[in-house]
């Protein structure tokens, strides 16, 4: 069994139902609805064609879907394109929903003008195309630029200024209205893009119930990484945009940094971007790619995620396929032992830690089969998993919502059970539920946690031994 996981963008390659069918059997677990692109009822679509296939394949799938943020764009361009030549001048109108061309193009937020400095850098393609402010005249909400570094930039592409976004709102109404559309549409997480601090976490929680999952892409973000994952369920290591707000040559040790805290404070990560890059248009990645999959996973990634891979390529369901194959084949090579001793900060006020700590060190013990946790709310199954176990986690939990959220978590297969106030019964029907879904042979030995008084969540205190 796979135990990294692996989330997926679905886009125009993929959300057919026969290539959705395909990469929920090569190992798909999160399907990823980016509403940076698309209008809603094609995520309302999409969304009913990844649930409709999981059933039929009869896995569960979580939806998450990934909110732009403040993320700034340029506007239409005439033919969709611009050649932008070094040294020559590009005006940016702010707020303008003007057609643009190779000497004006409007960008998408009006306070622009406000929030940059002559001398200041701009990126636009990605950060294929340098530009440098020669004047701004705020007045008028245009931004005059030299172009450094030229190329191509297409319509509504994103822009980025890195470090500097002030006056910019971190959560914007249209992102609370997708939020709210998502919920309608029964997603299982939501992302939120360009996180800067603790605040725009715990602000969109004020809205929702829904797991929230912190992007890392802006160097403030990095800066305040302990308190925002600590704010946030989850934590996604976003290399695209990190890669041109940060220097590029520093996204791998901050991949390492933030993966390393958000393995200490117990939160799930997804590594992102760019994987299996090659694979849009080859069957296969290169070696440098399985390399940086295998070495995700190394870091204690919980998920690693594809994009235009699976989004716009041409083999959608072989990359879901490449990076199954990686993540077992790496998974052989972990140090199980050593991640349960120090991988998670343990906290003393809390036993169900201490439950997830003894349970992985049990089940090296003890050669246990697997842990069986049951969970109402999807957190002992996080602590657990957060502990990296070398063997199966089970989740089994009465909420269809946390059985589809653990999709996310490293290690775990979730599935349903019935709700039980008494603990007796609760442990006698989880093992003999995990016998009945066939992921226990009858009469292995297995650990099973429960919580005292049960029925109640965040009470995980006990942790009995037996054969099912
Ligand atoms: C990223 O920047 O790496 C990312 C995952 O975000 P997006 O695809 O929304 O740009």
């Amino acid at each position: 069994m796979r135990r990294t996981k692996i989330v997926a963008t679905i886009g125009p390659a993929s959300s057919d139902r026969e290539t959705l069918t395909r990469m929920i059997e090569a190992g798909l677990d999160v399907a990823r609805l980016n509403f940076s692109h698309g209008d809603r009822e094609l995520h309302a679509e999409n969304a009913r064609r990844i649930r409709e296939a999981a059933g039929a394949v009869g896995r569960q799938v979580a939806i998450l879907q990934d909110l732009p943020g403040p993320k700034i764009r340029i506007g239409a361009l005439d033919e969709d394109i611009a050649e932008l030549k070094p040294g020559e001048r590009l005006v940016l109108c702010c707020g303008s929903t003007a057609v643009g061309n190779e000497r004006r193009m409007s960008v998408s937020w009006d306070g622009l003008a406000d929030g940059v400095d002559r001398d200041d850098v701009i990126y636009l393609a990605d950060g294929a195309i340098r530009l440098r402010v020669t004047s701004v005249r705020a007045q008028d909400g245009e931004i005059e630029t030299a172009v450094e570094v030229g190329g191509s930039v297409a319509s509504r592409q994103g822009l980025n200024i890195p470090g500097s976004t002030r006056g910019l709102n971190s959560v914007a109404e249209e992102d609370l209205e997708m939020l709210h559309f998502g919920e309608s549409i029964g997603v299982d997480l939501v992302a939120l893009s360009f996180v800067r601090s603790a605040d725009d976490v715990t602000s969109v929680r004020r809205h929702t119930r829904l797991p929230l999952i912190a992007k890392m892409e802006k160097p403030q973000a990095v800066d305040a990484a302990e308190e925002i994952i600590r704010a946030a369920d989850c934590v996604m290591v976003a290399r695209g945009d990190l890669g041109i707000e940060l220097p590029i040559e520093d996204v791998p040790m901050v991949q390492k940094e933030l993966l390393r805290v958000a393995g200490r404070l117990a939160r799930p990560s997804i590594t992102a971007t760019q994987m299996l890059d090659s694979m849009v248009n080859s069957t296969r990645p290169t070696r440098a790619e399985a390399t940086d999959v295998a070495n995700a996973i190394l870091d204690g990634t919980d998920a690693v995620m594809l994009s235009q891979e699976t989004a716009i390529g041409q083999y959608p369901v072989e990359s879901v396929a490449m990076m199954a194959s990686i993540a077992e084949r790496t998974e052989r090579g972990l140090p199980y032992r050593e991640w349960n001793e120090h991988r998670v900060r343990r906290d003393a006020r809390d036993p169900a830690y201490t439950v997830a700590y003894s349970a992985c060190a049990a089940a090296h013990d003890l050669h246990l089969a697997a842990l069986v946790v049951p969970t109402l709310s999807g957190r002992s199954a996080r602590l657990i998993s957060a502990h990296r176990p070398h063997v199966p986690i089970y989740a089994l939990s009465p909420g269809k919502e946390t059985v589809r959220r653990c999709g996310l978590m490293w290690g775990v297969q979730a599935a349903s059970m019935r709700r039980h106030e008494v603990t007796e019964a609760l442990i006698a029907d989880a093992a003999r539920r995990v016998v009945e879904l066939g992921w226990v042979e009858p009469g292995a030995r297995v650990g099973i946690t429960a919580g005292l008084p049960s029925g109640n969540p965040g009470t995980t205190s006990l942790l009995q031994v037996q054969r099912v």
